[in-house]
């Protein structure tokens, strides 16, 4: 946009309006297109059998046990999304959360359900111990800090079990320093060089996780996350965090969540180049589908309007739990 005062006509030989005048035009030079190869689906995994519970927080999302889950990933497949990222609840959490690099662990025993059953679908793991610890912390607790170096090793664990399990990503979302080089080494010695790494690499301490935690089981009984995930008034920190993440072999970076951080997926996606991703949270979803029951706003608008501004901020994928109904959308736009 660089001398765009100099190389375009001045009013009234310009008329911005001509070119919006009718859908015909405004289609012809719309920048953005969302497309079903944008989104990632996130999905919550319990254990048991015929298991589909509504997240009350969370209208039209649900935790499932294996069984419905497989179900629910022919459904996503056969709308043609390419990807879903699995969130696992143990049958038991413990001060280790041994529950998320047990080799027969819910997230495990789901990705081979999967694969086995929709093999073209995508199938992403998120690596992280909140979900599996009895504190719900993100990592290993000593007099009452997240240890770092500790935790890493137990997330490489996991990790390596996604992997072993048949996952075709492991997206660590812990902000822990230097999980990604570390997972990425214990990937490469166990033979899984082509395995790709998405990194959470700017995940802010954010309140639009609110609902998520109700869904994932995983509300700190302590504390808070302030120590490993971001401050939201910062964005530099975002850059070196994002740094941190491409040196030690990210191949995709994430910025969590979308909505209130569209100026950090811009910085990044310029200043790296990298396949960027955005987590459009619980927060954000609930809050439109809340609006939306009591007639506030129109759902389904607002809903296109956020992740198209979520894209033309620079994300090439979006996880988001609105993939299903934008799927559907996009059909009938066809
Ligand atoms: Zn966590």
């Amino acid at each position: 946009m660089n001398g765009v005062e100099t190389t375009v006509a001045a009013f009234p030989t310009n008329r911005l309006r001509r070119l919006r005048m009718t859908e015909r035009t405004r289609a012809m030079v719309r920048e953005t297109h969302l497309s079903k190869n944008d989104f990632i689906y996130p999905l919550f995994v319990v254990p048991g059998t015929k298991i589909k519970k509504e997240v009350s927080s969370m209208p039209e999302v649900f935790q499932m046990s294996v069984d419905e889950l497989v179900k629910e990933c022919r459904a996503v497949s056969a709308l043609g999304l390419p990807s879903v990222i699995l969130f696992g609840i143990p049958e038991k959490k413990d001060e280790a959360g041994s529950g998320a690099y047990d080799e027969f662990g819910i997230v495990q025993q789901a990705v081979r359900a999967i694969k086995k059953e929709v093999p073209d679908l995508f199938v992403v793991t998120d690596v992280c111990l909140c979900e599996y610890t009895s504190h719900g912390h993100c990592g290993i607790v000593r007099d009452n800090e997240i240890v770092n170096d500790e935790s890493v090793e137990l997330l490489v664990r996991e990790a390596l079990s996604h992997a072993q399990a048949g996952a075709d990503m492991v997206a660590p979302s812990d902000m822990f320093d230097g999980r990604v080089g570390a997972i990425r080494q214990a990937l490469d010695e166990n033979g899984f060089t082509n395995l790709p790494i998405m990194s959470y690499a700017a995940k802010y301490a954010s309140g639009f996780y609110g609902p998520f935690r109700e869904a994932a089981e995983s509300t700190p009984q302590f504390g808070d996350r302030r120590s490993h995930q971001m401050d939201p008034a910062n964005s530099d920190e975002a850059i070196r965090e994002v740094v941190q993440d491409i040196q030690e072999g990210a191949d995709i970076v994430m910025v969590k969540p979308a909505m209130p951080y569209l100026d950090i997926i811009r910085r990044v996606k310029d200043q790296f180049g990298m396949p960027t991703a955005a987590y459009n949270v619980s927060g954000e979803y609930s809050m439109v589908k809340a609006a939306a029951k009591l007639g506030w706003i129109d759902g389904e608008r607002v809903m296109m309007e956020m992740l198209t501004g979520i894209k033309r901020a620079g994300a090439d994928l979006i996880l988001t739990y609105f993939a299903k109904e934008a799927a559907r959308i996009l059909d009938r736009q066809r």
